[in-house]
């Protein structure tokens, strides 16, 4: 690898968001670590940089000692689909809480800043609407869901005691629902369920009666907002709230989905699953002022960037049946 440059470290740099992550930066012309165990995420999320003379990759879990020598550490690994994060919950504790003494045991020594990617978890189901920073939450410490979203909410404590106790420069982003391409085909959250499903003339998989919310941020606008929330002063911790203020019912999603693609599909319901949140929406006024961020990108619009991933995707293995409608998303 050819340091020149910032150098950064992103973990969790082969998931979703990660990839994204590491193209923007090496594009902003950075030298990127990408640190990842590939337990959700895949090498061929980031095969394209794999040559790139700023790029490195290494296999590494961050709940285990990290010594390397960078400028800036991006946070990201832990798995965060609700049927990921539930296959191993005790790794996903361990990933959340030993990762975040890891990355800031790193900071510490480095004296560089460190940025943790936290959730809209933490508010677990609310009461509070739309939801604020200021707002504790209303979560469940025992249930399924508990290893995320405890595990998210100690990682949160972890930095700010080594904020206060040690003077680690940290940044604290709380994102909302992200969803855009090269989301992986088994992820299991609902917008790359749903588009998949309906791309393939699947059902779609919608649990409970599909009165529950979501606020869903493309994610070009979530990599906007983190990005500008490293970029802010030292005395800038958060949390600060990332996501679309928009707010959908699932089965609106599912409905919109269907058109979108122009699929048969037909929508079946399935139970459930325990301590899913019934409503969710970002109060995003601390980023706008901070950040002086708000998202670009429509549900609309970013769902068509999405089903034309899908649809390249899958349609090269044969599987599509869907007639995806063909629009400008200029
Ligand atoms: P993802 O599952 O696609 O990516 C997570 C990456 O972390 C994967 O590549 C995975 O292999 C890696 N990872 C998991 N455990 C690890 C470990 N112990 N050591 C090293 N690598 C590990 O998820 P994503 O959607 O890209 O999410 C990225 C981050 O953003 C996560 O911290 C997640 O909690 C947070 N977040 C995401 C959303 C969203 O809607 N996408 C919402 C809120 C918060
Ligand atoms: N750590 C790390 N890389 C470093 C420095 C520290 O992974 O470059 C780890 C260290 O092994 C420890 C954690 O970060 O597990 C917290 O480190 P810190 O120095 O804060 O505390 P201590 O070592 O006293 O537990
Ligand atoms: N969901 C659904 N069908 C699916 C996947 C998810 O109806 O195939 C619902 C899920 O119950 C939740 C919402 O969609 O109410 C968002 O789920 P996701 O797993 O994407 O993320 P969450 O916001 O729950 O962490």
């Amino acid at each position: 690898m050819t340091y020149s440059g910032e150098r950064v470290l992103v973990t969790g740099g082969a998931g979703f968001i990660g990839s994204h992550l590491c193209r923007r930066l090496l594009d902003e012309g950075k030298s990127v670590i990408c640190v990842d165990d590939f337990s959700t995420g895949s090498q061929g999320n980031v095969a394209p940089l794999l040559d790139h003379p700023r790029f490195e990759l290494r296999r590494h879990d961050v709940a285990l000692p990290l010594h390397v020598e960078v400028d800036m550490i991006y946070n990201l690994a832990c798995p965060a689909s609700p049927p990921q994060y539930q296959k191993d919950p005790i790794q996903t504790m361990k990933t959340s809480v030993f990762g975040a003494f890891n990355m800031l045991g790193l900071a510490k020594r480095l004296g560089v800043p460190v940025l943790q990617t936290s959730t809209s978890e933490v508010y677990g189901d609310p009461h509070q609407h739309p939801q604020r920073e200021a707002y504790w939450g209303n979560v469940n410490p025992i249930g399924m869901r508990s290893c995320y979203d405890e595990g998210k909410r100690c990682a949160e404590t972890i930095f700010f005691d080594y904020h206060r106790e040690h003077g680690v420069q940290i940044k604290v982003v709380r994102l909302f629902n992200t969803y855009g391409p090269r989301m992986l085909v088994n992820d299991g959250r609902v917008v790359s369920n749903f588009v998949i499903q309906a791309l393939q003339g699947l059902p779609i998989t919608l649990y409970g009666d599909g009165s529950q919310t979501r606020s869903f941020c493309y994610v070009d606008d979530t990599l906007e907002g983190i990005v500008r929330m490293m970029g802010t002063a030292p005395e800038v911790t958060g949390p600060v709230n990332i996501g679309n203020p928009d707010e959908f019912t699932v089965l609106e999603l599912a409905r919109m989905v269907v058109a979108m693609t122009g699929s048969r599909s037909e929508i079946r319901h399935f139970p459930l699953p325990s301590d899913d949140p019934t409503r969710r929406k970002p109060d995003i006024s601390e980023a706008a002022r901070l950040l002086d961020w708000s998202p670009k990108v429509g549900l609309e619009r970013g769902l068509d960037c999405t089903i034309a991933h899908f649809h390249d995707l899958l349609g090269r293995q044969g599987l599509v049946t869907a007639s995806r409608k063909v629009r400008s998303v200029g």
